[in-house]
């Protein structure tokens, strides 16, 4: 019997199931949880930072707790967050679902006789409200209304939530937050693929059941090539970036032997995979459109913190069991604050842009430019300047690129497509889509006509392709190549103290995220909750 398949096919079926959901051990481990007391939280009270964006809208537990409060506490705080709420379901409307949620927050809070107009919370508001008609509505509640109810929350109604109970609460969950992480927290499931410093694997939080991904840094394996600066760097980056659209980082912790970075599980494999290993080659362009949106709002979502990816390709694209897609693998990226520029070459043979062949200064222009790639092979199952498994040389693949027309084939490319993606590969930097002026958004491009961003990026759209739910698109553990061992490393007291910097814990909004979906938050919150006191410990 073949062994290797036998090892492959347990080690899918652990892995399927644990993805299945909540059975009765994970029921029992919940119900033995706690949150931290009261009293234990008045070092995090003191040190909290009393920011309204950090606290209020940006941590999800702590908008949640806010929003609560709102409701609960003061008949006057309810009619502002009623309407925050129903200025969201307006946004993500369309159509005549769209001029229904309008009519209903005019006649709501717009209109001097209704229960909750608006106007006593500012002055200014109540001109505005009064004054406000279908023509003016979108520009003026995207902008000054939206800003004066936000002005207007952060002052009475957040000074009266740092006295209230519901803030004591939000204290308990951020005590409950810095936890310390250890391998423990977790169950460990099968190897999904290898990186440069270790394997990456699919793990499962044991409170809560949450199924993540682990990025395993071999400490030994850094040391040796010299690797811990870039790990921390892009520890550091992941750590910052929070979108639907690139891999988020919800812990970073360590064990004896390896630096771990857990991140959002994509089940669905990479898009490489997907163009020349499933089906006929290349992918539909109801998919490319798609997912070319996702990858493009998660790519100016970077560059809007100063950050170039630098490693735009499709085999850095995962998708997850909805088939909504995600970039990975920020190894390469770089944060470039104000007008700073590096020349330094790095990226993918075949991706890079005239501007790194050339060795000249760049910026987010690159990431645009692959891009344009990415798409190209998307539809063509090859590269601009390089057919699938063609043997030629690097250099060669260079001068194509500085040199060369792209080819587009008429039978593989529609016109609007060909236009689009040659925007994208325009050699000279000021005429590239993208950067054609100070933030270029290419989402406004006619291309992107069928897509709706708002609801793309509340996760609105469903997508055209999902995954199917019993398949692990990943190689068999098998044919996943182990590490060799690594002898007569040792490490010193400046190594000790790099692996506690990048040892953090929980992440806050990815955890707090983790807390609300998993149902944690809510049946912690319960106060008729009674624990298990069966001393269950996470053995
Ligand atoms: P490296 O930077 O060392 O190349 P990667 O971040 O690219 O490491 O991860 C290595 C491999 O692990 C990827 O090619 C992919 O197959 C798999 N992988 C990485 N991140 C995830 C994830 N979030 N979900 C599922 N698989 C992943
Ligand atoms: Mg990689
Ligand atoms: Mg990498």
């Amino acid at each position: 019997y073949d062994m290797g398949g036998l090892d492959n096919l347990v080690a899918n079926t652990a892995y399927l199931k644990a993805q299945c959901g909540v059975d009765k051990e994970l029921k029992k481990r919940r119900r033995s949880l706690s949150l931290p007391k009261p009293e234990e939280c008045t070092v995090t009270r003191a040190v909290v930072e009393k920011d309204f964006e950090l606290l209020c809208e940006r941590q999800p537990i702590g908008k949640l707790l806010f929003r609560q409060f709102l409701l609960e506490s003061n008949p006057e705080f309810v009619a502002a967050a009623e309407f925050l709420e129903e200025h969201v379901d307006w946004d993500l409307e369309e159509g005549a679902g769209k001029d229904m949620a309008r009519m209903n927050i005019i006649n709501k809070f717009c209109k001097a006789d209704s229960k909750s107009f608006l106007f006593h919370l500012r002055d200014e508001m109540a001109d505005m409200c009064k004054a406000m008609t279908d023509k003016d509505f979108e520009e003026l509640m995207k902008g000054k209304v939206k800003d004066a109810i936000l002005g207007y929350l952060k002052g009475k109604p957040f000074t009266e939530y740092q006295n209230s109970p519901h803030f004591d609460k939000f204290l308990q969950w951020k005590e409950f937050e810095k936890q310390k992480i250890t391998g423990k927290y977790f169950y460990e499931f099968r190897t999904l693929g290898k990186g440069g410093f270790g394997e990456v694997c699919a793990v499962q939080v044991k409170n809560s059941g949450q199924m993540y991904a682990c990025k395993k840094l071999c400490k030994k394996r850094l040391k040796q090539k010299d690797g811990s600066s870039m790990a921390l760097l892009e520890k550091e980056i992941l750590e910052k970036v929070n979108s639907r659209f690139l891999v988020n980082l919800s812990y970073a912790y360590e064990t004896k032997t390896h630096l771990c970075l857990v991140m959002n599980l994509m089940t669905g494999g990479d898009l490489r995979y997907h163009i020349y290993n499933v089906g006929e080659k290349g992918l539909e362009m109801s998919r490319v459109i798609y997912y070319t949106a996702q990858v493009t709002t998660g790519l100016l979502h970077l560059h809007a913190m100063d950050i170039v990816y630098r490693d735009m390709k499709p085999e850095n694209v995962l998708l997850d069991g909805f088939g909504q897609c995600r970039l990975s693998d920020l190894g390469l990226a770089v944060e470039l604050p104000g007008e700073k520029t590096v020349n330094q070459k790095a990226g993918t043979s075949g991706y890079m842009a005239p501007e790194i062949l050339k060795k000249e200064p760049y910026q987010t222009s690159v990431d645009w430019w692959a891009l344009g790639c990415s798409i190209y092979e998307m539809v063509a199952a090859r590269l601009p300047f390089k057919d699938h498994k063609e043997k030629v040389p690097k250099e060669e693949v260079e001068r194509r690129t500085l040199e060369d027309d792209c080819k587009y084939e008429r039978e593989t490319f529609d016109e609007g497509t060909k236009a689009f993606i040659s925007l994208f590969l325009k050699k000279k930097i000021g005429e590239r889509l993208g950067c054609r002026t100070k933030n270029e958004d290419p989402r406004r491009h006619k291309w992107f006509m069928g897509i709706n961003f708002p609801r793309l990026e509340a996760g609105l759209i469903e997508p055209p392709w999902v995954p199917k739910p019993n398949v692990v698109y990943a190689k068999d553990t098998g044919d996943i190549r182990d590490f060799s061992e690594i002898k007569g490393v040792v490490f010193d007291q400046e190594d000790e103290m790099f692996f506690k910097k990048f040892s953090t814990g929980a992440v806050p909004i990815a955890w707090q995220q983790e807390m609300i979906d998993s149902g944690l938050f809510e049946e912690l919150s319960d106060p008729n909750r009674k624990e298990s006191s069966s001393g269950l410990t996470d053995k």
